[in-house]
């Protein structure tokens, strides 16, 4: 085995993380490699990773589908307009592989325009100057590289209670593809992927019941925001039974026979599906970390600094395989940073402006710290907060659910988190992390004109609010 191809960067996962700093990399004019061994279900290499094969998108495909059909079945009437609907699963499934397929090919086109090469087959390191890559083939290839960017993304974390069967015991993968709609279906995890996928599911008209360990709903959101979302998930029908621990899940022919325990008593309940979505790890174990001397931690999380350096100079790693939060647009900023280091540049990521999103409906999306984390540090804070019933967009829009929370410092007013859950959440706070990001004041927020009639002008009542001047409420 000779080394064969030689390249400044080669990044190990083709996923937001890697196929970013790919694109970057060689942006910058590095001879860039980027090995990626992902086959779709329909046995096509594929690029993009968790996030646009199993993740992120097909997830708001089916969310975005499932969101038509309910507002078709319960809301519309309210706009006078009569509806019949039905479903039809196969083709709402067949919508988001299409659009899978889409934006797959997509980032093959921009690696084309951009001369990244994408060599498909998985990489092991032999030394830190080189991997091994073996093709679905099993054939192998050594390829060199000055730069290693490791982007190997993660996996989700099994239960040993409950073990994936593909068939009525399915992980997040399997949920974003069952081929009909289950009567009944238990979620074990109440967290991101479990409010998610259990919302498609019920709007669909699954009986869902969510089996959650702790006794705590969302508990790094704010206190408000978990307690506001678990009365309305609850609402809407979601089953959620916090402080229940699954003993075991056994499939048979036609139903799982799931048996937990809540509050001292033992339960057993049947359903025609288990979904488990429990978190995720690190998918670091078959890199050859061993070979170049990097170390991971407990959970598999390969130890970086604030630069994504690991402990071996000309290795990198980024997203889901190191630490912070797992989310996509997380991952691509550090292959951005690590490009950009690479060449030379300043780069710097504040982590306390990584905005979150969960995609249920309402919204929930969040930027900067919440108050028991403020409370914990014994920062003297002030907030405030506009209820989305005192919108006017939001009455005209019929979705006058939740609220803004800005939450600013007592002594200086500059805005230390910002907390909505509502409508279009995920947009809104798009300005908050602007307005975090410039070290923006809860007053420049108030001072900002916002339009009318909009719900960003909940953010601007909300920035008002905080020195008790809010005009709607
Ligand atoms: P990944 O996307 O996991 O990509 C890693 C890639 O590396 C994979 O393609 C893998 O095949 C490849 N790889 C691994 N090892 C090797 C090897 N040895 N050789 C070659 N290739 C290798 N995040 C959000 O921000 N917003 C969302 O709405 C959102 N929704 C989600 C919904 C679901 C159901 C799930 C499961 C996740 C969701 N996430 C979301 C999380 C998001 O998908 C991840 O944070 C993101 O994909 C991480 O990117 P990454 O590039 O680090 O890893
Ligand atoms: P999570 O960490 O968000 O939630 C897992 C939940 O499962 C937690 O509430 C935990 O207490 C619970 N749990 C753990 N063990 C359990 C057990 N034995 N029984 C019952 N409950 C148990 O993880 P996830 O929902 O699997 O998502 C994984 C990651 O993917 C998240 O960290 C998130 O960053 C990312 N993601 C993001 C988005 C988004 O940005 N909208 C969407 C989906 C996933």
């Amino acid at each position: 085995m000779v080394a064969k191809k030689t390249y400044d960067v080669l990044i190990i996962g083709g996923g937001p993380a890697g196929y970013v700093a790919a694109i970057r990399c060689a942006q910058l004019g590095f001879n860039t490699g980027c090995v990626e061994r992902w086959v779709s279900d329909k046995k096509k290499p594929a690029l993009g990773g968790t996030c646009l094969n199993v993740g992120c998108i097909p997830s708001k495909a089916l969310l975005d589908s499932s969101h038509h059909f309910e507002f078709l079945q319960k809301e519309c009437g309210a706009h006078g307009i009569e509806a019949e609907a039905t479903i039809d699963v196969a083709k709402m499934m067949a919508r988001k592989d299409k659009i899978v397929s889409g934006l797959t090919q997509g980032i093959a086109g921009l690696f084309k325009k951009n001369k990244v090469d994408w060599l498909q087959g998985s990489a092991c390191f032999k030394d830190p100057k080189t991997v091994v890559v073996t093709n679905t083939s099993g054939q192998e290839d050594e390829v060199g590289a000055s730069h290693f960017i490791i982007a190997s993304g993660s996996v989700p974390i099994e239960l040993g209670s409950a073990k994936i069967d593909s068939g009525h015991i399915v992980d997040s993968s399997g949920a974003l593809s069952l081929k009909e709609i289950p009567k009944r279906a238990c979620v074990i995890g109440a967290g991101v992927i479990g409010l998610e996928l259990g919302s498609v599911w019920r709007r669909l008209g699954t009986d869902v019941t969510v089996l959650e360990a702790s006794p705590n709903f969302l508990p790094t959101t704010d206190l408000s925001i978990s307690k506001e979302a678990l009365k309305i998930f609850k609402r809407q029908g979601l089953d959620i039974k916090l402080g229940a621990k699954v003993l075991s899940a056994g499939s048979h022919e036609k139903h799982v026979e799931v048996k937990y325990q809540i509050a001292e008593s033992e339960k057993i309940e049947n359903f025609d599906k288990v979904i488990v979505a429990v978190g995720r790890r690190a998918n670091t174990s078959d890199l050859g970390l061993d070979k170049v001397a990097i170390s991971t931690d407990e959970r598999g999380f390969i130890k970086v600094d604030d630069l994504c350096r690991t402990s071996v100079e000309n290795i990198y790693a980024i997203g889901d395989c190191v630490r912070g939060p797992m989310l996509a647009h997380k991952a691509s900023e550090e292959g951005v940073s690590v490009a950009e280091h690479l060449a030379g540049q300043k780069s710097h990521i504040d982590f306390n402006n990584v905005p979150w999103v969960i995609y249920t409906w309402p919204e929930i999306a969040w930027v900067g710290k919440n108050e028991q984390q403020l409370t914990q540090e014994s920062r003297a804070f002030k907030s405030g907060v506009f209820p989305f019933l005192a919108s006017g967009r939001a009455h005209a829009m019929g979705d006058n659910q939740g609220f803004v929370k800005v939450i600013a410092d007592a002594n200086t007013d500059s805005i230390l988190g910002v907390h909505i859950i509502g409508a279009n959440a995920s947009e809104l706070i798009a300005e908050a992390v602007l307005a975090m990001e410039f070290g923006a004041s809860a007053e420049d927020l108030a001072r900002t004109i916002h339009g009318h009639p909009t719900l960003s002008e909940s953010l601007h009542e909300a920035a008002l609010a905080v020195d008790s001047r809010a005009i709607h409420f």
